[in-house]
C-alpha cells in the first residue's frame, strides 16, 4: 500500500530551443512517466518526452484549461506513484503560475521541485543582440506583465515611466497602444528606443528596432508571442540577421 511518492517537478523549459535547457530540465524530462506542458514550449523540447505527454494550455486542445483542473491532475498522477513533469515555458517562476501551483501542491501534502529555466524576457531579448542591462546605457531592468491576470493590480506605468531602467514587457502585444499611452503622458519621451522580440529562440524568431511611439505598429506587426523592451538598450539590438534561423526584420537605422 506505502506506495513511493516522487516529487512533482516544475520545470522551465526555456525560450524555445532545446539546447538551453539545463542539465537538470533535461533528465527530469528524459525520467518523467508523465508531463504537463503548457503552451509556446517548443515542439523539439516536447520531442524529448518518453513519458505520456499531456497537452494542459489553452491552444494545446484540453478542454479544461482551468488551474484547479490542472492541480488535480497532478496531484492524481503524483498519488499513483508518477514521476510528474509540470513543463513550463522560460521559467517557471517568471509569469508561469509557478508560484501557485507549488502552493497547491504543498497544501495537498506532495514535495514540489522547481527547476529554473532561462526566462524569455532575458535570454530571449538577448537573441536579438539587447543586454537587458548596460552600464553604457541602463543600470537595471523591471520585468512586468503587460496582461495582468484576475487578482493582480495594472503596473504603475507612470512609475515606471519615471524609473530611468529598460522595461521588458511580457504578454505586452494586445495591450501595447495603451502601455505605450500610459508611458507616454507619464513623461517618457516618444524617441525612446524600443524593440519586439517574437518567438526568440525558435525558428520563427523575429525582431522589430523602433521608437517608443512606434512601439505598437510594431507590436502588431510581430504579434505575440513577444517581449517588449523599452529603453536605450533597445537601440543595441542586431540590425542584420546574425545567423540562421535567427531573421531579423530591421525596420530602422
Ligand atoms: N514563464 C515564461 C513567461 C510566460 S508568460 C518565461 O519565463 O519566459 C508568456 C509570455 O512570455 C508571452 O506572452 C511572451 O511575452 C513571453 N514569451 C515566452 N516565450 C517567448 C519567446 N520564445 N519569445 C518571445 N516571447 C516569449
Amino acid at each position: 500500500m506505502n506506495k513511493e511518492l516522487h516529487p512533482v517537478s516544475l520545470v522551465g523549459a526555456g525560450p524555445g530551443d532545446p539546447e538551453l535547457l539545463t542539465v537538470r530540465a533535461l533528465k527530469r524530462i528524459e525520467a518523467a512517466d508523465v508531463v504537463l506542458a503548457d503552451d509556446l514550449i517548443d515542439a523539439r523540447v516536447l520531442a524529448l518526452v518518453k513519458g505520456r505527454l499531456l497537452r494542459v494550455g489553452k491552444r494545446g486542445g484540453c478542454i479544461s484549461t482551468d488551474q484547479g483542473f490542472i492541480h488535480a491532475l497532478m496531484l492524481r498522477e503524483a498519488r499513483a506513484g508518477h514521476r510528474v513533469v509540470r513543463l513550463k515555458g522560460g521559467d517557471p517562476f517568471v509569469f508561469g503560475r509557478g508560484g501557485e501551483e507549488v502552493t497547491a501542491l504543498r497544501a495537498a501534502g506532495l514535495e514540489v521541485e522547481v527547476v529554473s529555466g532561462l526566462t524569455s524576457g532575458i535570454a530571449g531579448v538577448a537573441a536579438a543582440g539587447i543586454p537587458v542591462t548596460d552600464r553604457r546605457a541602463s543600470p537595471g531592468v523591471v520585468l512586468v506583465t503587460g496582461h495582468p491576470g484576475e487578482g493582480c493590480a495594472e503596473p504603475d506605468w507612470a512609475l515606471l515611466a519615471r524609473c530611468g531602467l529598460t522595461l521588458v514587457v511580457y504578454m505586452g502585444v494586445a495591450r501595447c497602444a495603451h502601455i505605450v499611452q500610459q508611458l507616454q503622458a507619464a513623461g517618457l519621451p516618444a524617441q525612446t528606443p524600443a524593440a519586439v522580440v517574437h518567438a526568440a529562440h525558435t525558428e520563427r524568431q523575429r525582431h522589430a528596432v523602433g521608437t517608443l511611439a512606434e512601439l505598437p505598429e510594431l507590436a502588431l506587426r510581430l504579434g505575440s508571442p513577444a517581449l517588449l523592451v523599452i529603453g536605450a538598450v533597445a537601440a543595441l539590438a542586431d540590425a542584420v540577421a546574425l545567423a540562421a534561423p535567427v531573421r531579423a526584420l530591421a525596420l530602422r537605422g
